[in-house]
């Protein structure tokens, strides 16, 4: 394969070269009706330095170390000079955020450099994050912090390592500017370092761009996005038509479905699900708010501006989902005026979900297959009793995993596993004898259930060690590798990328990366609590 150097990248700009832009092409803030696009240049930064990048992203671009690690490749993917086929621009998209339509919302911070086609001839559309104003800024200012940058940054690379539908992450750059945000709205500004990432997907289309024009009435620009959509991104799905369309919806209900069972699998909440945030591709997208779950709570959001109401907590992501797929359903709807197909997609995605999810908790559990009679019980205990006192969800499946039960567990076996798994609490002092006796009589009918698949512990263990990670993104380090990336030190952000890469296997030296929260992160701004300011 041959490396490329930046020059050699070929661009093939298609989202501009079939949609129609914006024709004013003054950066102010604007309502931009009848195109899907506005171009808008990156705004120059004084002092960009690379914080990290990604080689397996560089890869997929056919880019080597020597290249990414040049002071172009830092001023082009911070913004501050264009490739010769580059062509700026923010796309027009709106959305229900908490619930409620918003109108216009559009990339507002980010500024889409091109696509380009790899020496596979694959799609990759080029993002930057954080690069200055655009039409759709709204009262914003179109940048981000460094903190928030590297959040996405980390994120982004190790959901795609865990196996989970992502946009990935090629670079982490700080500007050299300040940025002044108030991270908890209460009058606390701060001037905080600036960065901009470099985002890489298929293609960066969500929900709303369909529902704006929908919103507006534009039906016919609705047509064309979505014919585009499907000759572009859907290829297999044949011409455009609307029954073809039928097919696509129902596509991004099952790789929707697909993605949410891949969250509620490693425990992570996403923190704002609204429409504009959701990826037609079915890809995890935009990384704000997000947490990890530490002790198995399906109410918990880490975002403190959905504190009230919950709504984008762990265990309704699945229905919040769902709800969201039905906005894309009315919005195209007066293509196809027939509502029953829809609705069928829409079951689809239920049976899909349900199904997805039951394969997964079996995978976790080291079920050979999940089998309804026996292990909807099996399961529906075990998430009540991994409720009853604080238990990293993590460290369960990994601990569960070491204990032999493939001829069933004795009383003495019993006493052995509680130990096994006395180290995952996070409160001892909650481990009462009542819970313990609950824990036994579960695990007693789990050992029941492993023998009676009649397979080696060898073999359940390696099967629950790849489905269930050891080393996930935990918010206390992230927020650790931030600490250190705000003093200029970098190492942080490289070795947890570094650990992320591999999150299913124990690594040698590795153990403070799989350890549960500490106590001081418990309240601490950053590691339980975020916002949407970023
Ligand atoms: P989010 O909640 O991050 O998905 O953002 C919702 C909308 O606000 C999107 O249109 C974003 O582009 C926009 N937005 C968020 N932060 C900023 C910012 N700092 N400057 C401009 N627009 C922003
Ligand atoms: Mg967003």
């Amino acid at each position: 394969m041959k490396i490329k150097q930046l020059v050699d990248l070929k661009f093939d700009n298609r989202f501009i070269n079939e949609l129609p832009a914006d024709q004013e092409t003054i950066n102010n803030r604007r309502q931009v009706f009848k195109a899907c696009y506005s171009l808008v240049h990156p705004t120059k930064v004084s002092k960009p330095q690379l914080v990290a990048y990604s080689k397996e992203v560089a890869t997929l671009l056919d880019l080597d170390t020597n290249t990414c690690e040049s002071d172009e490749f830092t001023q082009t993917f911070v913004g501050n000079q264009l490739l010769a086929d580059m062509v700026p621009y923010a796309t027009c998209y709106g959305g229900h955020q908490f619930g409620h339509w918003a109108g216009q919302l559009g990339d507002g911070r980010a500024i889409n450099l091109g696509e380009i086609l790899n020496q596979q001839n694959q799609r990759w559309a080029l993002q930057l994050k954080g690069a200055g104003p655009t039409p759709y800024s709204r009262t914003a200012d179109g940048l981000a912090v460094l903190r928030s940058s590297v959040r996405e940054f980390l994120c982004s690379e190790a959901m795609h390592h865990l196996g989970v539908p992502t946009t990935r992450a090629l670079s982490l750059i700080s500007t050299g500017e300040y940025v002044i945000r108030d991270m908890f709205y209460n009058g606390n500004p701060k001037a905080e370092p600036g960065a901009v990432v470099c985002r890489v997907a298929p293609s960066f289309t969500r929900f709303g761009h369909f529902q704006i024009l929908a919103a507006r009435g534009e039906l016919d620009l609705l047509k064309k996005l979505i014919n585009y959509t499907i000759t572009t991104d859907f290829p297999h799905l044949g011409k455009p038509a609307p029954e073809t369309y039928i097919a696509w919806f129902t596509e991004v209900c099952r790789t929707t479905a697909e993605m949410i069972v891949h969250w509620q699998r490693v425990g992570f909440v996403h923190g704002v699900m609204n429409t504009d945030n959701m990826s037609i591709l079915g890809l995890t997208i935009d990384y704000g708010p997000y947490g990890w779950l530490e002790n198995y709570d399906p109410g918990w959001t880490p975002n403190t501006t959905d504190a009230e109401q919950k709504r984008y907590r762990f265990g309704h992501q699945p229905q919040i989902a769902f709800w969201n797929l039905g906005q894309l359903a009315n919005a195209i709807y007066p293509l196809i005026k027939k509502e029953q197909p829809l609705q069928d997609a829409m079951d689809s995605y239920s049976i899909t979900f349900e199904k997805g999810w039951q394969t997964m908790m079996a995978n976790k559990l080291g079920l050979h297959k999940f089998n309804p009679s026996t292990d909807d019980d099996l399961c529906a205990e075990l998430l009540v009793i991994l409720q009853l006192v604080e238990t990293d969800m993590t460290l369960f499946y990994r601990q569960l995993a070491k204990i032999d039960c493939s001829q069933g567990l004795n009383d003495t076996q019993l006493e052995s596993a509680l130990h096994t798994l006395a180290t995952i609490y996070y409160v001892p002092e909650q481990i009462t004898s009542n819970y313990q006796e609950r824990l036994k009589q579960w695990l007693k009918m789990y050992g029941q259930r492993i023998q009676s698949d009649q397979r080696s512990h060898t073999e359940r263990f390696n099967q629950m060690n790849t489905v269930n990670p050891l080393y996930v993104l935990r918010n206390y380090l992230a927020q650790l590798a931030i600490d250190k990336a705000e003093q200029g030190d970098y190492s942080g952000v490289h070795e947890l990328l570094d650990v992320l890469r591999h999150p299913y296997t124990e690594q040698d030296g590795k153990d403070p990366f799989s350890a549960k929260r500490p106590d001081w992160a418990r309240q601490r701004a950053g590691c339980s609590m975020l916002s949407c300011s970023s």
